[in-house]
């Protein structure tokens, strides 16, 4: 026979914050935003390739830390994580379960971060794009959303 509390409901788990890190989806999403050279990262990088585009993917002293830069033609990159970097509207951005008015006002931090980070770059004389992790997932995508960068920056002729 299962115990049952007094008031009829069933025993709930207390919520602190370590659920949320030892929970395996969240901890297996945070793991994999904080990597650098992550697998859309790599495949963005051999799409800029493939298309022609000569970069570099060092720009630690650059606001964001873009994750490819050509300082020749002034263009920034950003290689999203969905989730970490709260994609609106997209399916891998999912909010945690657990400790849910924790994640909601962390990852709203992040996104004013980037977005200020974006900023800061453009005013800098960058061309900016972000590019997520959902639409890497998607070769053709991918390939449309390069090129239209690419294009982009020819045309402004990259001067910074
Ligand atoms: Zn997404």
């Amino acid at each position: 026979m299962k115990a049952a509390r007094a008031d009829g409901r069933r025993p709930t788990v207390p919520a602190v914050p370590m659920n949320a890190i030892a929970e395996p989806s969240t901890s297996l999403r945070m793991r994999r935003v904080r990597q650098r050279n992550t697998e859309p990262e790599r495949l963005t990088r051999r799409m800029l390739f493939a298309l022609g585009a000569r970069f570099r993917t060092c720009a630690r002293d650059l606001p964001g830390r873009p994750d490819v830069v050509n300082r020749t033609r002034a263009w920034a990159l950003f290689v999203h994580g969905c989730f970490w970097h709260g994609h609106a509207r997209c399916r891998l951005a999912t909010i945690p379960k657990t400790n849910t008015r924790w994640w909601l006002a962390k990852l709203e931090a992040n996104r004013i971060r980037d977005r200020r980070k974006v900023r800061e770059l453009r005013n800098l004389g960058f061309l900016v794009e972000v590019i997520w992790q959902c639409e890497v997932e998607r070769p053709s995508v991918l390939r449309r959303r390069v090129a239209a960068f690419l294009a982009r920056s020819q045309e402004l002729g990259g001067t910074r």
